[in-house]
């Protein structure tokens, strides 16, 4: 760790609604953030203005809000290196780009974009397939380094169109060691000259990025796998600059669950799980699903994430935010990719609905259902049905029965088990009910097994039948505990109902 305080952004650009693996680099930030007592500021990078989607950042703004990460510096943050939103400090990225061609660190380049494009056409047929603007061709160019200072000072009066483009040293390796990844060393012959200031007056994503984080003090970058390539360009120009580059930390990227391949947006709802936190509609009116509106916790969706990538080494898996934040450092941070599991994501969901208390369930369950039974009520059901849920509307499917007689009965069950002795047995279980003064679940348990006892029969020759009495289904919590729940009476009540209605099953 360097001895600056830490800081660090989450800058994305309001290009669309926020992917999980942006949610994750935000996540990753927040915690190396907290971890360090340091800052975490979110800053829009809109430089590219063909790209830009309306919506986009109200929707990160929001998802950030969902998933309890929110940064404390940012657009409509407080914060004392403002503004966050790059389109509105456009004005000071060029001075330093003039900077750079002043101290030869890169320079003006006139060409036109027939230009350029009739120049790779031309390498192209003579078997040079990728052309670049670099120390080598930019000779050959329509620039401040090939042509003299009287005809680029004419250019430039005569208001032809320009980029100022950063200006590779020829065969120089650059160094930097990455949190993640160690050492890279990139050769300079490998990277072209890239353009740093647009000649529509917008500084490029290298540029702005670079002044931003020296201006707003970014102690550490942490973001994904696909910036990499960029990184060694990014410590040449605070080279160039002479300003101190922050460490680097590239993240492994999100595959596709089976491995093949990022996790892409469109993935998505074509493979069946959300890739966004929240819905999000396009201008359209097409909307793809969000993890908020399928019925996440977003303890558990964040929970999940920060496993995409990072193991704390222990075999603990259920992470509260604070645990995580105490539990995170980028030393256990994986270089290899981390493959997305649907399935694990929702058997973090069951651990969440689990361990939530059921009076807080109950409030989340449809306020009509408040209103009819009474919070009470319902908390007993999410009592009894929360292990057998994943998510809140579970909770009512599996469990109406509890409040309501039920309207049906599961056909399969009928057809497997109400037969042979059914009825017989269930009418003598309900005369021992019938008599039972204690009527707890030990009450029933234990009248239960001793009329099975008694009768000698086995417990599948009783229970599923008073299950699909009770409850309608084959299948569900303690038997004991919702016939208790139910009440003597309710109990005898839907034993008659429901054999009346079975009567003529099966038949
Ligand atoms: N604006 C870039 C993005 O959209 C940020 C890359 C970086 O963090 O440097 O991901």
């Amino acid at each position: 760790m360097s001895d600056r305080p830490v800081r660090v952004r989450f800058a994305p650009s309001p290009t669309g609604p926020l992917h999980m693996g942006g949610v994750r680099t935000a996540l990753y930030n927040y915690l190396f953030a907290k971890k360090h007592k340091g800052t975490f500021i979110i800053r829009i990078e809109d430089t590219d203005q063909t790209r830009f989607v309306s919506g986009a950042q109200d929707y990160i703004m929001d998802a950030m809000k969902w998933c309890g990460i929110m940064p404390t510096e940012g657009p409509g943050l407080e914060g004392d290196f403002g503004p966050y939103i790059q389109s509105e400090r456009k004005a000071l990225y060029r001075p330093y780009a003039e900077k750079l061609v002043a101290n030869g660190k890169a320079y003006y380049a006139f060409d036109t974009s027939e230009e350029l494009t009739k120049m790779r056409e031309q390498a192209k047929e003579m078997g040079m397939p990728n052309w670049q603007y670099n120390s080598v061709t930019r000779s050959s160019m329509q620039n401040s380094v090939s042509l003299s200072s009287d005809e680029v000072q004419k250019k430039i009066e005569n208001g032809d169109p320009y980029v100022i483009r950063m200006k590779m040293p020829r065969n120089e390796d650059i160094r930097f060691e990455d949190e993640i990844r160690g050492w890279v060393v990139v050769n300079t012959n490998n990277i072209d000259d890239k353009v740093l200031f647009k000649s529509d007056g917008m500084p490029t994503y290298h540029l702005a990025n670079i002044v931003d984080d020296h201006l707003m003090e970014i102690s550490h970058v942490i973001r994904g796998e696909e910036w990499l390539p960029s990184a060694p360009l990014h410590v040449m120009l605070y080279a160039a600059f002479g300003w101190e580059a922050p460490k680097f930390a590239h993240l492994p990227l999100l595959l596709k669950p089976d491995g093949n391949g990022k996790l892409s947006k469109r993935d998505g709802d074509r493979l069946g799980f959300p890739v966004f936190p929240t819905n999000w509609t396009t201008a359209e009116g097409d909307v793809f699903s969000g993890y908020r509106e399928k019925g996440y916790f977003h303890g558990a969706f964040i929970n999940m994430l920060a496993f995409l990538g990072w193991n704390p080494g222990t075999t603990q898996e259920i992470f509260s935010l604070e645990e995580l934040v105490s539990a995170f450092s980028l030393d256990r941070v994986s270089k290899a990719g981390a493959k997305f599991d649907p399935d694990k994501t929702k058997w973090f969901q069951q651990q969440y609905i689990r361990a939530a208390e059921n009076s807080e369930l109950a409030v989340m369950l449809d306020s009509e259902l408040a209103e009819d039974y009474g919070l009470e009520k319902l908390e007993t059901v999410c009592e009894l049905i929360k292990e057998r849920a994943t998510f809140i509307s579970d909770i009512w499917t599996e469990g109406s029965f509890l409040l309501e007689r039920p309207k049906e009965y599961d056909a399969k069950t009928i057809k497997k088990k109400w037969k042979g002795d059914a009825e017989k047995n269930m009418n003598g279980f309900k005369t021992i009910l019938c008599e039972l003064e204690d009527f707890s679940p030990e009450g029933i348990e234990a009248a239960f097994k001793s009329f099975l006892e008694k009768n000698d029969i086995g417990i599948g020759a009783v229970l599923p039948q008073f299950r699909l009495l009770l409850s309608g289904k084959g299948m569900g919590p303690s038997m004991f505990e919702i016939s208790a729940f139910l009440g003597k009476e309710e109990t005898l009540e839907r034993i008659k109902i429901g054999m009346s209605a079975l009567a003529t099953a099966n038949a």
